[in-house]
């Protein structure tokens, strides 16, 4: 079958690879007609982690069940379903208490926690960026969808990894209907984190970056757009807060954070963050820092070390979650918030390709080329 497979840095082709099969009673095998590029793909594509060359990335993948394993007994074979990122069994210790992001089975390595299709330190599966994707426990692992979901299939996509990561930071950051809420970062994640304080009647939404086209989409769906190259985001949101900065914060950006001069600041982000959220308000951090990072530019930061001002987060009081998103908490909601009209995330989709077509989608979302807020590559056409 074909797949997007990793080469080195900066380098994906698509070649022919194994065909994804059936390995284990419980598994699922799945058609996959649309998967996204994610930021989250850029670590590993910029070669920042230890993801291996001739692997296939996709963590977000939607498609159609053509096979299931002996020991599967819900998702029949021609439902169609979109699958969480994160793998998981559904009765280790944190499945069984929702933690699906940190699932201590599909995890192979003792030390670490938590799995997920084609993705650097998160056990050795393949990614969906492929004909086909082997599912693990697939009764478990598949949400099925209803009879639109051809005709939404670009919405329906998001709920893999995006638009619960979204919700999932305003989760966090425990936003209330009529709170304040800002939000660093108007790349997909940070507008899914947008677009769900407004469904949760968020009272004022700020999305800071710098990119004209995704700042954008940002007022597009009521959010007030903060460009932090003509303006300091801090005072920014105090000016729009009465001097007390917003009720509430998401980081949707991560430790690839840049200044708007380009260069990288993996702290800046997190220390905004603080100062601009006011005293006991609280913080969501999705956007990813990794315990290692060979790409980064000095010694600490290849640690994974950021220089965050704990004192001024400690003298405000503040709170705030961080981490992977837990999908299976959010997703059959937000699917149904789709289902009913309530909500069309594909509104940033900015270019639909075909797989052969994937080493361009790559450059251009990594690059942040004006227009390429989300790509979504469809192997079946
Ligand atoms: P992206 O790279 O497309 O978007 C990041 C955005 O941040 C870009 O638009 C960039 O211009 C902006 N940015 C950079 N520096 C900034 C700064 N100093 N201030 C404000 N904005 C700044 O990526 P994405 O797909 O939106 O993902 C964002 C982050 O979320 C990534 O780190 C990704 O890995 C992470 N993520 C986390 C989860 C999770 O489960 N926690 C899931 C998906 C993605
Ligand atoms: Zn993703």
């Amino acid at each position: 079958m074909k797949a997007v497979v990793y080469k080195g840095p900066n380098d994906v082709s698509v070649e022919d690879v194994p065909d994804a099969k059936i390995e284990h009673p419980a598994d699922v095998l799945v058609r996959i007609t649309s998967t996204n590029i994610c930021g989250s793909d850029l670590h590993m594509y910029e070669g920042r982690t230890s993801f291996e060359p001739g692997r296939t990335f996709g963590h977000e993948n939607l498609g159609e069940v053509v096979e299931t394993g002996p020991a599967v007994s819900k998702v029949k074979v021609g439902d169609r379903v979109v699958l969480p990122f994160n793998i998981a069994c559904g009765f280790c210790k944190n499945c069984d208490r929702g933690f699906t992001n940190y699932c201590l089975t599909m995890q192979p390595e003792p030390k670490l926690a938590g799995a997920a299709y084609g993705f650097a330190d998160m056990g050795p599966y393949q990614g969906g960026q492929a004909e086909y994707l082997r599912v693990p426990y697939g009764d478990f692992n598949c949400l099925r969808l209803g009879e639109d979901s051809v005709e939404k299939e670009l919405d329906y996509v998001m709920v893999a990894d995006i638009f619960p990561t979204g919700w999932h930071a305003t989760e966090l950051a425990g936003v209330y209907p009529g709170d304040s809420v800002v939000i660093y970062g108007a790349g997909p994640v940070g507008l899914m984190a947008a677009y769900s304080a407004i469904i949760k009647g968020a009272g004022k939404v700020m999305v800071v970056d710098r990119h004209s086209d995704r700042l954008k989409l940002a007022e597009q769906i009521g959010a007030i757009s903060v460009d932090d190259s003509e303006v300091d985001p801090v005072e920014f949101v105090k000016d729009q807060t009465m001097g007390f900065g917003a009720d509430r914060g998401c980081e949707c950006v991560g430790y690839q954070a840049h200044d708007p001069g380009g260069n990288e600041q993996p702290n800046l982000t997190l220390n905004r963050l603080v100062d601009s959220v006011r005293f006991v308000g609280g913080l969501g951090v999705v956007g990813v820092f990794l315990p290692q990072d060979p790409g980064a530019p000095d010694k600490l930061a290849q640690q994974g070390q950021v220089a965050f001002d704990y004192g001024n987060y400690w003298f405000k009081g503040q709170t705030m979650g961080s981490g992977q998103c837990p999908v299976k908490k959010y997703n059959r909601a937000l699917r149904d918030l789709i289902a009913g009209g309530k909500a069309s995330p594909s509104f940033l989709v900015s270019h639909e390709l075909p797989l052969d077509q994937a080493p361009e989608g790559y450059k251009n979302f990594d690059t942040r080329e004006d227009g390429w807020t989300k790509v979504v590559l469809h192997p079946a056409g």
